[in-house]
């Protein structure tokens, strides 16, 4: 069940690019488990899935930890390969140093002061972390991440910082169920991006972070590079964890 909806997804996104005639290489499936169990996941895992997001940075800690004890040289490990952790929620200053130590990639950043926490606290025997720049791309009133015109300061100021690579933006419109205005808002997004690039030239400048279940092949016929999908993948989570910053564990 589990396996087959995720390859449900994966064929999603080969239909999404075969119809705007890009290739399936170029995007990736991030598989969203928060609120999933470990065991939910590390199946996912021994199935070939390699990319994961977490909202919540201590229920990810204990993932990342029980991952750890159960790949590749270890005595019974039951993962081939290492999973690769991106942080997708929002992170507080007191939680950068988790997110420096735990994490391969945050796909968050809003303002300076966090970035410069990240890249101090980024232990130097790990690969820098990978940072994406979050993108208001609807003027959501609530919703976190800056708006387009001040990205190209702050992309600026993330790429001098040591311990970071600065990737590219993410973006989360708010639902929207119309095809036509889903894509509409995604080319907001692909064209913040494509400025960045211009102006900065940043070589490794290659991640736009957009698209989740309800909205992935409008991401994808937009640009988007990688989907982060829950739902389609691991079924639907129960409401009160929703925004919760540390949820209850499940039974
Ligand atoms: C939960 C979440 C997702 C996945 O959403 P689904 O609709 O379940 O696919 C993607 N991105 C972020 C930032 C999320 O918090």
């Amino acid at each position: 069940m589990l396996i087959d909806q995720w390859t449900g997804v994966l064929e999603r996104i080969q239909a999404a690019c075969l119809r705007c005639k890009r290739s399936a290489q170029e995007v990736q499936l991030l598989a969203v488990s928060k609120t999933v169990p470990f065991a939910r996941l590390a199946e996912l895992a021994r199935a070939g899935q390699v990319d994961f997001g977490e909202n919540y940075i201590q229920e990810a800690v204990q993932k990342i930890e029980a991952a750890s004890t159960q790949w590749a040289s270890q005595p019974g490990a039951v993962l081939k390969t290492r999973p690769v952790w991106h942080c997708i929620g929002p992170v507080q200053s007191n939680k950068t140093r988790l997110v420096a130590t735990h994490f391969d990639w945050l796909h968050t950043v809003d303002r300076l002061k966090i970035a410069q926490r990240l890249s101090e606290q980024r232990p130097a025997f790990l690969a820098p972390l990978k940072v994406l720049i979050q993108v208001n791309v609807d003027q959501g009133q609530t919703k976190s991440g800056i708006p387009p015109e001040e990205v190209l300061p702050l992309a600026q100021a993330v790429m001098g910082l040591k311990g970071l690579s600065l990737k590219g933006i993410m973006t989360m419109p708010d639902p929207e169920p119309d095809h036509a205005r889903q894509v509409a808002l995604h080319r907001v997004g692909k064209a913040v991006f494509d400025h960045v690039l211009q102006a900065t030239g940043n070589p490794s400048w290659d991640t736009l972070s957009m698209g989740m279940t309800q909205d992935l092949e409008a991401a994808i016929e937009a640009g988007s590079t990688l989907v982060r999908v829950g739902t389609a993948i691991f079924g639907a989570r129960s409401a009160v964890h929703e925004g919760a910053e540390r949820p209850a564990p499940r039974a």
